[in-house]
């Protein structure tokens, strides 16, 4: 049995490419398949291309955001077909089938496709903690979604069969947030930044992006992230404390 690895498709618009998803990820012993804000039924075109992997169709997850789809995972990586304005920690197709594999035992993992014409949207991708990209022709490098499904889920499989072993997290120390007390953390950051002037509303600028590449750069544990949330609760207190003495 290989670890659980969602596979997660973003606003998919071809019925035909869910239906081969599901025979890609079967063939490599995935089974977790969820849509994201789907644009499309699964119709009887997903069907016949999902040929003996139709069980999946009946269970896959839908749900409205990638955030929703991501809230548990401590693992996330995004695919790009090409490298972005704000460059993100990139795994080739290799280590992020051995990094989902290490992982996947300690919490769910995942890995995220984007939208057929478009791709994934800045903001999804920025919800990821790594990006990979398969080295196609550089002059042709966009895949078909199921093929590029298909390659990602052969490296899942590849490192499973070479056995590479399980990352022990019985260390709380070394335990990884979901990504909705990432979301949490942020949430809270940009509210304390706000509040001290730090950033203005108005005008917030690429603050926030950096900041959350830098973090994610990071990668911190559960424990770290706590005393990041410490320290953004005194600020916010020492805030109010400043204000009320000046009155
Ligand atoms: N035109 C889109 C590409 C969409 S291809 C763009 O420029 O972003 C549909 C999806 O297939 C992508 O979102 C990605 O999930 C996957 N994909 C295609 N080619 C890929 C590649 N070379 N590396 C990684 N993922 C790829």
């Amino acid at each position: 049995m290989l670890p659980k690895v969602k596979v997660i498709l973003v606003g998919t618009t071809h019925p035909g490419n869910i239906g081969s998803v599901a025979r890609a990820m079967k063939t490599m012993g995935l089974s977790d398949l969820v849509l994201v804000d789907p644009q499309t039924e699964i119709d009887e075109k997903s069907q016949a291309l999902a040929a003996g992997a139709k069980d999946l169709l009946e269970s896959v997850t839908i749900e409205a955001t990638l955030e929703d789809a991501v809230k548990d995972c401590g693992l996330v990586i995004g695919t790009s077909a090409r490298s972005r304005t704000l460059p993100w920690p990139m795994l080739d197709p290799r280590e992020s089938g051995i990094k989902l594999i290490q992982e996947a035992p300690n919490y769910p993992v995942a890995l995220v496709f984007g939208r057929e014409n478009s791709g994934l949207s800045n903001d999804e991708l920025q919800l990821c903690q790594y990006h990979v990209c398969i080295p196609a022709n550089p002059d042709y490098s966009s895949l078909n979604l199921a093929m590029a499904v298909q390659t990602l889920c052969y490296e899942v499989r590849m490192a499973a069969l070479a056995g590479v072993e399980p990352v022990s997290n019985d260390v709380p120390e070394e335990q990884y947030p979901s990504s909705d007390n990432m979301e949490g953390f942020y949430q809270h950051l940009e509210e304390s930044l706000n509040q001290i002037g730090f950033i203005i509303k108005a005008h917030p600028g690429q603050v926030m992006t950096k900041l959350r590449r830098m973090y994610n750069r990071a990668r911190p544990e559960i424990v770290e992230l706590n005393i990041l949330r410490g320290i953004l609760t005194a600020t916010q207190r020492g805030r109010v404390d400043t204000d009320n003495d000046s009155k």
